[in-house]
């Protein structure tokens, strides 16, 4: 069986900017209204900050409403249109890791994964997502009978984003989640898991990709923190949550490209990683 080397990504603000406040915007909603007024007033009544703007984005829609008879297909479309906005760099990188993965063994792979709490319609829309990416995971909405979303399907929120790591690790597909939700669950030995933390290299700008930060660097995987420089609560939040507390091995701004500090660190992770997989295989193979 193959080893696995797994990248994973948060979307939003960490491979292009907020998709769902550019959706928003396309809609001509105010998302300053909606994220530090109407999504704020929710979080101050202790709402979760993930069911909150789901909410707000149901209660946005109907035939007189901003958002109009929106519907999955719509999202999905909107998607597409966000082929033009990742940030500079991340259409080569995975063409360039699975190159290097390829020059250090045939039987070591690379995957890439997304774990987002934005909506997986929107960042299923992207062909470069859909060409790229083995597995997306993000929040839904379901539909009424007539296409319309009515309902809340599935959250992402910030521990929750573990839950499908673990799914990773286990080598659940989202097939097998739609059977049955609590699979996750199953005991699964750890010599046996599909991708090892220690195979993980995970990266994300949020306060909810904290609780992945952890779980992969306390497992001998790496986190990379991405921040804005230019935002001065960006670059005080990734100092103080994410290197003082030694969560991540060092934040970058999100540049891709093979010499910006963040793109020659990945690629760097993953030989090192494809190196040390190959070695141990020769060792276990001499004793
Ligand atoms: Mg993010």
């Amino acid at each position: 069986m193959p080893e696995v080397i797994a990248l994973i990504f948060d979307f939003d603000d960490t491979l292009l900017p907020d998709s769902t406040t550019m959706l928003l915007e396309s809609r001509g909603i105010d998302t300053d209204r909606f994220w530090k007024i109407d999504a704020k007033s929710l979080l101050d009544e202790g709402y979760d900050p993930t069911i909150a703007y789901l909410n707000l984005i149901l209660e946005n829609i109907g035939p007189d409403k901003p958002l109009g008879n929106l519907t999955n297909k719509d999202l999905s479309a909107f998607g597409a249109t966000l082929d033009d906005k990742f940030f500079p760099g991340v259409f080569e990188l995975a063409n360039d890791l699975r190159a290097l993965v390829r020059e250090t063994s045939r039987d070591i792979s690379v995957e890439f994964y997304i774990i987002s709490g934005g909506l997986q319609e929107v960042i299923l829309g992207s062909k470069f997502v859909r060409e790229t990416f083995d597995g997306v995971y993000g929040c839904l909405f379901g539909e009424d009978e007539s296409g319309v979303l009515k309902r809340i399907k599935r959250t992402i929120t910030f521990t929750e984003k573990t839950r499908y790591l673990f799914e990773i690790n286990k080598g659940i597909t989202q097939a097998d989640t739609l059977q049955n939700q609590y699979l996750v669950n199953k005991h699964v030995p750890e010599e046996t898991r599909r991708v090892a933390f220690r195979n993980m290299i995970y990266v994300g700008d949020g306060l909810t990709d904290i609780p992945c930060f952890s779980l992969v660097q306390k497992n001998r995987g790496t986190a990379f923190g991405i921040f804005k420089p230019t935002v001065k609560s960006s670059a005080k939040r990734a100092f103080l949550e994410f290197v003082k507390t030694d969560r991540v091995a060092s934040t970058h701004s999100p540049k891709f490209a093979a010499d910006e500090d963040l793109g020659a660190l990945l690629r760097a992770a993953v030989a090192t990683n494809a190196s040390q997989i190959y070695l141990a295989r020769k060792q276990a193979e001499l004793r």
